[in-house]
């Protein structure tokens, strides 16, 4: 997904949280940023720091799947049931897989692993690692955090202000963590095959369509204006609008959150099985749109146009895609963060 995409699945997360009513105190710390903290959606993607040479960009994130050929057969196989099992009963895109006749019960017995060119780079570790670094950061949150968050820590007396976590800075992990929670949405992300690359056709024309859909009010340059940048103070707190005005948009995805529950993460998982078993849903998703037989893995010419695979004909497939890709993005975002906050609030 690109920018505007970022920005709006993270915006739509805090507006499903407060609509839901339940982490009142989470809401509190990222309503109010919701600006602020809507660089950090789209700041993984950027590559152009120029501090230090080859290793200063933000480092990539991808899990690409692809079939597995190596010894360990039975542990990279992952039957339909099971999956769907593991994604639970709230995941949109389980729902759509249910319904799947496409990949045969063949499809489901064949191994399948993520390869990732190095291990810094794995996405379900991304998430991961920041949601476990979130979790410490929150607990020696500054003032404003402290207030939020029940019982107090006992090596707080070593800590002066400075070296806690401000709010804006908290609010902004939150959001980079959308990032990585969306990105395992996405099928061409989670697909091996050249196919999928994003400067092969399909994988930019998707997020393309998907970026015009969510609007220029969710442009960078919108949320965060250069003149406000300047004097932020100014701005003051619009944050029910930006709320709405993100729930304005579930009616382009035919998305309807009314009566949803942020649930909790699924038991017996961690961050990294559920970002993983997302992967996994997505990489079936893509072989759905681009079906394997007619686009199979080990051809590196073959090419699925945006416009042959999905923006054509009835657009039932596309239309699908758009809605359960999105709708999984923002609920497995509030879910995430949820888990992370009730860890270091209620457990
Ligand atoms: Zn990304």
């Amino acid at each position: 997904m690109n920018q505007r995409t970022h920005s709006w699945i993270a915006i739509r997360a805090i507006a499903l949280l407060a609509d839901e009513g339940e982490e009142e105190d989470l809401v509190t710390l990222l309503k109010p940023l919701a600006r602020e903290a809507s660089v950090g959606a789209w700041i993984p993607d950027q590559a152009d720091a120029k501090r230090g040479g080859a290793g200063a960009a933000t480092e990539n994130h991808i899990f690409k799947i692809e079939p597995y050929t190596g010894q360990q057969r039975e542990r990279f196989i992952t039957r339909k049931d099971e999956l769907l099992g593991r994604l639970g009963a709230h995941s949109m895109t389980a729902r759509f897989l249910q319904d799947d006749n496409s990949l045969d019960s063949g499809w489901w017995a064949t191994p399948y692993r993520g390869d990732v060119p190095k291990p810094g780079k794995h996405l379900p570790n991304r998430a991961m690692a920041l949601s476990t670094m979130m979790k410490d950061l929150l607990l020696m949150g500054n003032k404003t955090i402290d207030h939020l968050i029940p019982g107090d820590i006992r090596f707080a007396q070593y800590m002066i202000p400075e070296t806690r976590t401000q709010e804006e800075a908290a609010a902004m992990y939150f959001f980079m963590l959308s990032h990585f929670v969306a990105d395992a949405c996405m099928p061409c992300h989670c697909d091996g095959r050249k196919l999928s690359l994003y400067d092969e056709g399909l994988h930019k024309e998707m997020e393309k369509h998907w970026s015009r859909k969510v609007g220029t009010g969710f442009e960078k340059k919108k949320l965060l204006p250069e003149d406000l940048l300047a004097d932020w103070e100014r701005i003051g707190d619009d944050s029910d609008e930006i709320l709405q005005q993100a729930r304005n948009v579930d009616g382009k995805f035919d998305l309807h959150f009314e009566q949803t529950r942020v649930p909790d993460l699924n038991p017996g998982q961690d961050v990294w099985l559920a970002v993983l078993n997302q992967c996994r849903a997505s990489f079936a998703v893509a072989s759905i749109i681009a079906p394997y037989r007619q686009y199979p893995y080990d051809d590196p010419d073959a090419r699925a146009p945006f416009d042959t695979v999905l923006d054509t004909g009835d657009k039932k497939l596309l239309k699908d895609v758009n809605r359960f890709v999105m709708y999984d993005a923002v609920l497995n975002t509030a879910i995430i963060w949820k888990h992370i906050w009730n860890k270091v609030s209620k457990e």
